[in-house]
């Protein structure tokens, strides 16, 4: 049986009421054992309009159910605890997104899994973390613990490669006065391998192994980078909620 993993939020009404209903909800279904449990974490919105702040957690679980079939049932309990979706990432009484199925990857309209934002966010991390250190990513190939160390590291590096020139400095103009600790770095050419990308290439967070003021674009390692081909013409508002997330 797989071993999954999820990631719960709440910032509305009485929100560790919910977390806890949710992970009871989980634990009933018959197809579903619930494993360990992390603390509840107090963390910052991130969004223009998520309002107030959250409480995040992690479950693990053990279900025979397939990743869609869980995906069912997520979401009913989400409708039943009163989740509307009035606003993309606005308030909610409960989120919960499947982050691992095992070492399954799934990529379907409906469902992605690994969760395409787990590696880089600090609500996620925190919780996941405590209870999950060891577990792989499966595309990323590295550990939630290295993950999660990743991004705690100050200041935050943001790589950016591709896109037009305009753009790049849109970004480097906007980020980071934003933020404490952000450091930026930019490469005005891009490699081959990476030409046929339209938009830009971002890298997220300092690894032992990864970037320096030596570094070759072609160097970076493919487990801190940022896909921001579907964003569209927002990169800098998508960057900049991307980055909040990490500093937390
Ligand atoms: P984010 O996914 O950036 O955290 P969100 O949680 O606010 O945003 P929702 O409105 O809860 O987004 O979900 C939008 C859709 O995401 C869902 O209808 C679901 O089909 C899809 N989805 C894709 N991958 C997952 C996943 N791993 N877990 C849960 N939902 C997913
Ligand atoms: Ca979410
Ligand atoms: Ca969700």
């Amino acid at each position: 049986m797989p071993d999954c993993f999820i990631a719960l939020g709440s910032n509305l009404d009485d929100p560790g009421k919910h977390l806890n209903e949710a992970a009871h909800r989980l634990s009933r279904h018959p197809a579903i054992t619930l494993g360990k449990s992390s603390s509840q974490f107090l963390t910052a919105p991130v969004g223009s309009s998520a309002g107030n702040p959250f409480l995040n957690a992690a479950v693990q679980i053990h279900t025979d159910l397939e990743p869609l079939a869980l995906l069912e049932v997520t979401q009913e309990i989400e409708s039943d605890l009163g989740r509307t979706r009035k606003q993309h990432w606005g308030p909610r009484t409960i989120d919960l997104d499947i982050i691992f199925y095992g070492d399954q990857t799934v990529d379907h309209p409906r469902l992605q899994i690994p969760h395409e934002a787990c590696w880089y966010r600090r609500f996620v991390l925190d919780p996941l973390v405590e209870i999950a250190s060891d577990v792989i990513h499966p595309s990323r190939h590295c550990t939630v613990e290295e993950m999660h160390c990743r991004i705690r590291q100050i200041p935050l590096l943001v790589a950016l490669a591709g896109g037009n020139a305009s753009t790049q400095r849109n970004i480097i103009n906007a980020l980071p006065s934003s933020f404490n600790g952000l450091e930026m770095k930019q490469w005005e050419t891009m490699p081959d391998e990476l030409k046929s990308e339209q938009s830009i290439v971002a890298w997220l967070g300092r690894s032992p192994e990864a970037i320096t003021a030596e570094s070759r674009i072609e160097d970076l390692p493919r487990s801190i980078r940022l896909d921001v081909s579907q964003v569209g013409d927002d990169v800098v508002s998508f960057l900049h909620d991307v980055i909040h997330s990490a500093i937390g």
